[in-house]
């Protein structure tokens, strides 16, 4: 992918669109790509990934079994915040990927991921472990805010929070998606009734 919708296609190496199985249930949407992710093409690589990694072998899962993605596919300079212009061009790069893995759980980490997915401006602070059903790239998911990992790894309490969020995911992977319920069936009887009525038939 040689993707040029935005600025941040002139200082990246290379673009880093997503890994992992591609018929995962459970999907993370990262923020960008950092240093070692633009190197390699792989996302959450370094510590932040390391961190992910232990905390999905806590719930029995590698990261073979999942798929990671970010909001923007390619590193900004000196890893600097994804800018709203950059996020809205790369915005259906995402709503693709999830229209074709159609996870069950999208777990967003952090602010970005989340503001993006949730459609709403409220921070993770007061979100985190919050699940919510909604409607991604045209299918029913468990939408589940999560610190990132790259805070936890400085800020202990954040990280007991986030494992503590981590550890439903497994039931949040088995619950059930309310439906819509279907549409009601034409009542042909009554419909027909006030012609009935009238001894038209
Ligand atoms: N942080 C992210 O948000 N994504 C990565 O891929 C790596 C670190």
């Amino acid at each position: 992918m040689a993707c040029t919708r935005c600025r941040l296609a002139e200082g990246r190496t290379q673009v880093v669109f997503g890994s992992g199985n591609p018929d995962a249930d459970l999907m993370f949407v990262g923020e960008a790509p950092g240093f070692h992710e633009d190197k390699q093409g792989v996302p959450f690589v370094g510590q932040a990934g390391k961190l992910l990694e232990k905390l999905l072998a806590g719930i029995g899962l590698r990261r073979e079994d999942v798929y990671i993605a970010n909001v923007l596919k390619c590193r900004p300079p000196g890893n600097r915040d994804p800018q709203p212009d950059e996020i809205e061009a790369c915005e259906s790069h995402l709503f693709h990927q999830i229209e074709l893995i159609r996870p069950h759980v999208v777990a967003t980490l952090g602010n970005f991921a989340t503001k993006l997915l949730s459609g709403r401006p409220v921070g993770i602070t007061r979100v985190h472990g919050q699940e919510q059903e909604v409607e991604l790239g045209g299918n029913r998911v468990v939408l589940y805010p999560l610190y990132h990992p790259a805070a936890a790894l400085y800020t202990p309490k954040m990280l007991e929070v986030l494992a503590s969020d981590f550890r439903r995911l497994p039931e949040l992977l088995g619950r059930e998606l309310l439906r819509e319920p279907e549409p009601e069936p034409e009542p042909l009887l009554a419909a027909a009734e006030p012609a009935v009525q009238l001894g038209l038939f």
